[in-house]
């Protein structure tokens, strides 16, 4: 295991039964409150590929691809729930590990043909980052790939997102 897998993993904190029972909640606020794992984590992810754009998922995808964006030089582009952005939308909906929602990007987030990375905390059943994927493409970009911290193998994600080139910091 690389020595970043492993800061990332200690900085992890497990919840249990949250937000509700028989969910083992991934808690990145430790790693966020270490300087050193967040400029390593931040580091990683802007130097993965070269883009144009990344995408934050909303609300943790924010606070991990807008500073990676700034590193790469490249543009921050929100995908937030339903309802939160005030331009014209495109909408995509999804089932969650619990429940299910509806994203949205404004329409005119991208240039034609740009090349966009889409970054999350966690990728579990691989809904959001699928619908992400959906709306990133009918918004007329390109994507180059997904970057998440942690990825909960047991739950299949990655096979949701065929033909996406997906990078884990850490898979468990
Ligand atoms: P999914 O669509 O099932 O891949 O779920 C991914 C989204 O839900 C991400 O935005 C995660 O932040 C969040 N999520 C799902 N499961 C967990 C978990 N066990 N711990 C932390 N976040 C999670």
């Amino acid at each position: 295991m690389s020595d970043l897998s492993r800061l990332i993993l200690d900085r992890i904190r497990d919840v249990p039964d949250y937000p509700q029972p028989g969910v083992l909640f991934k808690d990145i606020t430790p790693l966020l409150a270490d300087p050193e794992a967040l400029s390593a984590v931040i580091d990683e992810l802007a130097g993965l590929h070269q883009v144009d754009k990344i995408v934050g998922i909303e609300a943790r995808g924010f606070i991990l691809a807008a500073p990676a964006a700034y590193r790469a030089g490249a543009g921050f582009v929100p995908v937030r729930k339903k309802g939160k952005l005030p331009a014209e939308t495109l909408e995509a909906s999804y089932d969650l590990e619990y429940g299910s929602a509806i994203i949205e990007v404004h329409r005119d987030a991208f240039a034609p043909g740009e090349r966009v990375l889409i970054v999350d905390d966690v990728l579990a059943t691989g809904g959001t980052a699928r619908a992400a994927v959906e709306l990133v493409r009918r918004a007329g970009a390109d994507v180059v790939a997904i970057a998440v911290l942690m990825e909960l193998a047991f739950l299949n994600g990655r096979e949701r997102l065929d033909g996406v080139e997906v990078h884990s910091l850490v898979i468990v």
